[in-house]
């Protein structure tokens, strides 16, 4: 099992105990947005998620971008940039 799997499995089953999982219910964009607003509400919501650890814990090990864990994270380090660095496209 990966550790995705394992995490979409872990908010499957704390979502269905009716723990809090912002993301499950929120637009998910929010957590992959280029909007420093979104991804601050993204950060504000995930503090109260039951599987906020975890989730951190495996975005990290992925090396996922975005907000994970009420942390933005970049190729799975914690950034404290306020937005996401735009990939660059490499010339033709
Ligand atoms: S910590 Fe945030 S991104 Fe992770 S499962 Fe919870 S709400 Fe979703």
């Amino acid at each position: 099992m990966t550790s995705l799997t394992r995490l979409f499995t872990t908010i499957d089953v704390a979502a269905d105990r009716g723990l809090e999982v912002p993301c499950v219910r929120e637009d998910e964009g929010l957590w992959f947005s280029d909007d420093p607003r979104d991804i601050e509400r993204a950060k504000t919501l995930c503090q109260r998620c039951a599987v906020r650890h975890e989730c951190l814990t495996g975005a990290t090990e992925r090396g996922d971008t975005g907000v994970w864990g009420a942390e933005l994270l970049e190729r799975g380090r914690i950034s404290n940039r306020r937005v996401l660095r735009k990939a660059r496209s490499s010339p033709e």
